[in-house]
């Protein structure tokens, strides 16, 4: 049965990679169109005092413009400004700032951790952990240093093992992560019951070093921080084209920016622009959000500590509890996932489109939590994903002039990664950018991705890949990461 999975998996992908060549054609017969609805998720409903800053109206030009108002354009506005406070900085948005997956996802501010045959040795698995340790420790004295109002917590996640069979490999992989200081905490049997009373996990890796945080709240709150150091920030501003050159015009709908260099930090939407198309494809999360439930009511149903959990699953379940009590709960099938024809950046009429996944999603919570089962839910919303085949997010610099910086793709990491990307895009600007090199996601010569081929045979392929494998798409090397 592997076998005809691992067989059936090759043939798809070598078939992916023949489609590939039809872009510059398919491109044409299936045009695209940028969509980006509303966010309707916990997290901006508790910013409920933020209104977006106007359009931008009259020609400006500037040393560079950043497009994309979520962690990604937020941060890397952030630590640009911060270096270079002579530097003229714009910040383009299309709708809001966190409109995008930034104030929408499910919250989880993780470390990666990965295992060394993914990643050559026992070195860099032990240096991508501290990288994005650093990571979460930057974004918590960024919160402090500027007394930010984001609600976080960082008592630890917990990776659960839903299966005995995977027991032994969860104990051993453990084993291998604490001989390299990695302090990932393994509990087998009801060991793990005291933290959270999950049905159906025999085993668990608690990371202690992880959390929770509201990402719009980070996003939205640090608009004034950015300002006072000199950003200028338009919001309701799409960019509808670029024009590069050694000086880069971008239009939008009334006004056009002159940029000597700019950022695409537009991640899932970032194929409507032109730019890597066949490198990342848009993916629909569907997430709840319970109402905020008292400590008594989250005692009963069995969350005592921690601040969520994942299973170890393909279609990965994931689930935080915020400060203020709300469970949120996003994935854990294939229903709560969806590729949409013709890359569409948007999950149209969702949540009442999307009720059947609701309802789906709903019951892997009860099987999880079975006493939260009558819980009212009080948001429900739909986020989109940039995702690789590879599962790797890929940040460097492209173009003629190599004058285009990018931050994209980072599947379900970008909590602590794409607040790390204006870092690592100061950094490569800067030309002192030895501490990312060597790691998965920085390739600052030439992205490296599997090529996703262009429509019909992306919506083809990722219907049959995930009906014959009940998997997401992801290149055989990427078995066995998020
Ligand atoms: C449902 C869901 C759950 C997730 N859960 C987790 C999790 O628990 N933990 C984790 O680590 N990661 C998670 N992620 C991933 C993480 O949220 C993202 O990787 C991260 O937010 C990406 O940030 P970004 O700034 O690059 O992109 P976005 O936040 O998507 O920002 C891109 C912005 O660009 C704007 N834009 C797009 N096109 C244009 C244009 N042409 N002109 C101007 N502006 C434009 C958009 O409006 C948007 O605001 C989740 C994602 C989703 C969708």
């Amino acid at each position: 049965m592997k076998r005809i999975a691992q067989w059936s998996n090759r043939a798809l992908f070598g078939a992916a990679a023949l489609a590939a060549k039809t872009w510059p054609l398919a491109a044409r017969i299936f045009p695209e169109t940028l969509e980006i609805d509303d966010n309707q998720s916990l997290w901006v409903a508790q910013t409920p005092d933020y209104r977006p800053n106007p359009p931008l109206q009259k020609p400006i030009s500037c040393d560079l413009a950043i497009i994309g108002g979520g962690f990604t354009g937020v941060s890397t506005a952030y630590h640009f400004s911060r270096r270079y406070p002579q530097k003229r900085v714009v910040l383009l948005e299309a709708k809001t700032l966190a409109n995008g997956a930034s104030g929408r996802n499910g919250g989880m501010l993780l470390n990666w951790v990965t295992d060394p045959l993914a990643y050559s040795s026992d070195e860099m698995v032990q240096r991508i952990y501290q990288t994005t340790h650093a990571g979460i420790q930057t974004i918590l004295d960024i919160i402090k240093r500027h007394q930010l109002n984001v609600s976080h917590r960082l008592d630890g996640t917990v990776h659960v093992i839903t299966h005995p069979d995977r027991v032994e490999a969860a104990r051993q992989e453990a084993a291998y992560y604490n001989r390299l200081d990695i302090p990932v905490q393994f509990l087998e049997g009801d060991a793990l019951k005291p933290y959270i009373e999950l049905e159906g996990v025999y085993a668990a890796m608690i990371d202690p070093n992880s959390g929770q945080l509201n990402g719009a709240q980070l996003v939205r709150e640090l608009r004034p921080v950015l300002e006072a150091q000199g950003v200028a920030i338009y919001e309701q501003t799409p960019v509808i084209r670029i024009e590069e050159g050694r000086e880069i015009t971008l239009r939008t709908p009334q006004a056009e920016v002159r940029a000597k260099a700019i950022v695409l930090a537009t991640n899932g939407y970032t194929g409507k622009l032109g730019y890597f198309r066949d490198a990342l494809f848009p993916l629909h999360s569907h997430v709840f959000a319970t109402e905020a439930l008292s400590p008594e009511q989250l005692n009963n149903i069995g969350w005592q500590q921690l601040a969520g959990y994942e299973d170890d699953l393909d279609r990965i379940a994931y689930s935080t509890l915020t400060r203020e009590g709300h469970i949120v709960f996003g994935g854990g099938s294939n229903a709560s996932y969806a590729y949409l024809f013709r890359n569409r950046t948007a999950y149209p009429n969702t949540p009442h489109s999307a009720q059947s996944s609701f309802t789906a999603m709903r019951k892997t919570m009860s099987d999880y939590l079975p006493r939260s089962a009558d819980i009212p839910l009080a948001h429900r919303w739909t986020g989109t994903l940039g995702i690789t085949l590879r599962r790797n997010n890929l940040m460097g610099v492209t173009g003629e002039h190599r004058n285009v910086y990018y931050a994209l793709g980072y599947c379900g990491h970008g909590v602590t990664l794409a607040n790390m990307a204006g870092m690592v895009l100061t950094d490569l600007y800067s030309g002192d950018d030895e501490r990312w090199r060597g790691l998965p996601f920085y390739m600052p010569q030439k992205p490296i991705y599997d090529p996703i081929p262009p429509e019909p045979f992306r919506w083809l392929g990722y219907q049959l890949f995930t009906r014959l494998t009940g998997k997401s798409p992801r290149t055989p090397m990427a078995e066995g990461l998020h």
